[in-house]
């Protein structure tokens, strides 16, 4: 990891530099133990419908149960696995096991109506056809969505054909932390999305001035327009959670509702928070 800086194109090597490729090539070493010996877990994330306070569903967020270390969330290790293309067998699993959960789920008839969604990473979308990883080898069971980046659409040539054959085959897509990319409006109307997922960077200046929540009122304005639902992410408190109804979006997410929770415990808020026969959250994204 040498770097050129200035115009003078002098190469430095920093000795952090040295640890951190230590480090990185160590998580590496220690990620193909993990899969291996199955030390991934998925904590799940309610989604709640604003308006009736209902939990429409579950975002599956990647949990890395370390022996020395103790629980990690992705920001520990998910880069390591997305350059090293370790996230394609790593995802491969998210997917099976939340799949697996959700089938679980479905059988009980007070739970069968929500959705699982999944991050995808762009390497997954990028997977050559018919070798292992193919998301277009995989089924996809009514219930589980699909959650993509602007930024990971953007890295990778392949991954706006895998997201439209993923949409012929009828699974709903979500766009992730959306606004945080430069092309965010006609990311929504080019790619075949059900869903926005309003960034927490936008979410946590609410209740704020109107220029504050230009982009928040923007998003729900057009997803009114292409008929898509909203999600408010990293929802932490209730002024926040109102003024985003207030602002139109349907759905919110946050530690205000719950934090990310193992599935037992995801499947008891949902069971205090039921859906019922209520659908809400439709159009496209469903
Ligand atoms: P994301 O998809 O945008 O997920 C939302 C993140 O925000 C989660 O972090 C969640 O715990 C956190 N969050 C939710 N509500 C709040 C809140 O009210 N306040 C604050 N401060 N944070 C909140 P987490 O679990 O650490 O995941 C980070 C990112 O890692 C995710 O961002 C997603 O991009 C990625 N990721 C998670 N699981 C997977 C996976 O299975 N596969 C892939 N490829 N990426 C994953
Ligand atoms: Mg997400
Ligand atoms: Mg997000
Ligand atoms: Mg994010």
């Amino acid at each position: 990891a040498a770097k050129r800086s200035g115009k003078n194109r002098t190469v430095l090597f920093e000795p952090h530099m040295h640890e951190q490729a230590l480090a990185r090539v160590d998580t590496e070493r220690q990620l193909r133990v993990a899969l291996r010996e199955k030390q991934f877990a998925l904590h799940y994330q309610p989604v709640m419908h604003l308006a009736s306070g209902r939990c429409v569903g579950f975002e599956a967020l990647l949990r890395w149960q370390h022996p020395q270390r103790g629980l990690l969330t992705p920001g520990a290790f998910l880069d390591v696995a997305e350059r090293s293309g370790l996230i394609v067998p790593l995802g491969a699993w998210v997917l099976r096991e939340a799949q697996r959960q959700l089938q679980e789920w479905q059988a009980a008839p007070e739970l069968s109506g929500l959705f699982v969604s999944v991050n995808l990473s762009a390497q997954q979308l990028g997977v050559e056809a018919g070798t292992p990883g193919d998301l277009l080898t995989m089924t996809f069971p009514p219930g589980l969505h699909l959650e993509i980046t602007e930024h990971s659409l953007a890295d990778t040539p392949e991954a706006l054909r895998a997201m439209r054959a993923l949409h012929r085959r009828g699974v709903p897509l979500m766009l992730d932390d959306f606004g945080t990319g430069f092309a965010s409006l006609s990311a929504a109307q080019r790619f075949p999305v059900g869903t926005l997922k309003i960034d927490r960077s936008f979410v946590s200046f609410l209740p704020g001035d109107a220029r504050q929540t230009a982009i928040v009122a923007s998003v729900v304005t057009l997803a009114r327009h292409l008929e898509l639902n909203v999600v408010a992410e990293g929802v932490e408190t209730p002024e926040q959670a109102r003024s985003a109804q207030a602002l139109g979006c349907g759905f919110a997410q946050g530690f205000l509702f719950s934090r990310p929770v193992p599935a037992a415990a995801a499947a008891a808020f949902a069971r205090a928070h039921p859906l019922g026969e209520d659908r809400p959250f439709g159009g496209r994204g469903t």
